[in-house]
């Protein structure tokens, strides 16, 4: 280890740092950049891992990050397979689980978050299975075809998505949810009912409010998800999607200041100034909303890469995004911006019968959120009504005869 030589260290190889390491670059830092990665591969996009790769309509080589050539091409030292298991800040030096230390001058943590486990009875039986990684999807892809039942624990984004993959590889897919309604946590009544007519219309199965007790098998494998009803739901495989924590133990075994993720500031900075967190390991402010909250979505790993690389490089902060995301399922474009944060009153657009619609939540006259169903004009004009935190008429964001446009204008 020669301390002369520390630049930028960058952990995890995910979304967000491997987008960190190609903005370092191309703002112009010029000292080493190593990236670790406990996956055996390069940084690679996780979305298509539920949607497009799972239905076997696009190829591996389309979810990397970058070309594979990119990072000798960039002067990236990138190492796969490693995994960093301690960070010692006040010496600026971390260490590998092969025992070798490297020193950094400056530290982007980017770890991520994985799967919630549950926690239950059978939980080790092959055939139960969780989607995180691109092994994870290979595993489930496997499982999927005519004849195959697929049960999913969860009806959040995994679990829809993963069920509108499955009944598009032919297979049958359940979804058990604890909550009286899917996505309950991230999405108004309307929207749930739409997609959850949607899915059945399409073949999937729904459990609401039902408690997972075990999951139930023969020789090993999984064979079925007992409920506390007593009900058993027999499958093939068993699918957990029910939410992801923060993988921020080295930083809380550092002494970082964490909350539930790595406290970051505007500038993703730790309460350690050499550190950096990005991406969904970190508790972050959100200016828009002058809170601080956890994101789990591309755009914010992207915006916190950028908020690092300008801070590391000397250059002026980003200007504050609003958060958004999108799921795609079947032939549905669904699109959010912002967060439904001191909601006092929902506006909707067009009509779900039509399939096309809008949901708008407010806080007074100013819109907090929207959430767009193959309504795209709505998605944009409403982000950017969300950005200016301007005042809006309900009677005219409900009136699908005035353009966006012109409700934004
Ligand atoms: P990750 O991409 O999880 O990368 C973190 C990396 O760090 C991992 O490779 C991990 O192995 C590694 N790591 C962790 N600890 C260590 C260590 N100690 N040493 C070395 N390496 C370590 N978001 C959207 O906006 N839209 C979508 O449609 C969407 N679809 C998704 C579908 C699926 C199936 C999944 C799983 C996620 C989806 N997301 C989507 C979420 C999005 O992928 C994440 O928000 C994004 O990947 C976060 O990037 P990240 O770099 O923070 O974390
Ligand atoms: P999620 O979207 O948070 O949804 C988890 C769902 O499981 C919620 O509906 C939750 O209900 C439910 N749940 C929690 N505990 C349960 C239990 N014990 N039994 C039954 N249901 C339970 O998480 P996810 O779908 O697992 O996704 C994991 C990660 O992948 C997240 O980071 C997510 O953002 C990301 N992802 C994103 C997309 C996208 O953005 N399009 C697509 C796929 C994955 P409660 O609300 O009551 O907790």
């Amino acid at each position: 280890m020669n301390k002369n030589d520390a630049g930028v260290i960058i952990v995890g190889a995910g979304h967000a740092g491997g987008t960190a390491a190609a903005l370092l670059r191309q703002f112009g830092y010029e000292r080493p950049i190593i990236l670790i990665g406990e996956e055996p591969i390069a940084p690679y996009q996780r979305p298509p891992l539920s949607k497009a790769w799972l239905k076997g309509e696009t190829d591996a080589e389309t979810l990397m990050l970058k070309p594979a050539t990119f990072y000798a091409e960039a002067g990236v030292e990138l190492r796969t397979g490693v995994q960093v298991v301690s960070l010692s800040p006040p010496d600026k030096t971390l260490t590998l689980a092969s025992g070798e230390t490297l020193a950094y001058e400056t530290l982007i943590l980017a770890t991520g978050a994985r799967p919630r486990a549950l926690t239950i009875p059978g939980a080790a039986l092959s055939g139960v299975l969780v989607l995180r990684s691109a092994a994870d999807a290979e595993a489930l892809k496997a499982s999927l075809g005519p004849g195959k039942r697929l049960a999913v624990i969860g009806g959040g984004y995994i679990g829809l998505e993963a069920s509108a993959s499955a009944r598009a590889l032919g297979a049958e897919a359940v979804v058990i949810e604890r909550e009286p309604r899917i996505l309950a946590r991230v999405a108004n009544e309307t929207l749930s009912t739409f997609f959850t007519n949607y899915h059945r219309a399409r073949g999937v199965d729904f459990v609401l409010s039902a408690s997972v007790a075990a999951f139930e098998g023969e020789a090993g494998k999984v064979a079925g998800v007992r409920l506390a009803s007593g009900e058993l739901i027999a499958c093939d495989a068993a699918l957990v999607g029910i939410g992801a924590i923060p993988n921020m133990e080295l930083a809380q075994a550092a002494g970082l200041d964490c909350a539930d993720g790595i406290i970051v500031d505007e500038a993703a900075q730790t309460s350690d100034p050499a550190i950096y967190a990005i991406g969904d390991v970190t508790w972050r402010h959100l200016a828009h909303y002058g809170r601080p909250f956890r994101l789990e979505s591309v755009a914010n790993a992207l915006e916190q890469a950028r908020q690092a690389a300008c801070a590391i490089t000397g250059r002026p902060p980003p200007a504050a995004e609003v958060t958004w995301n999108w799921s795609d399922q079947y032939d549905l474009k669904y699109q959010f911006a912002g967060l439904p944060f001191d909601v006092d009153d929902v506006v909707l657009r067009g009509d779900p019968a039509s399939g096309k619609f809008a949901i708008f939540h407010l806080a007074g006259d100013r819109i907090q959120a929207v959430e767009a169903v193959n309504a795209p004009a709505e998605f944009m004009a409403g982000r950017q009504l969300i950005a200016r935190r301007a005042a809006v008429s309900r009677s005219r964001l409900a009136d699908t005869a005035i353009s966006m446009k012109e409700v934004a204008a």
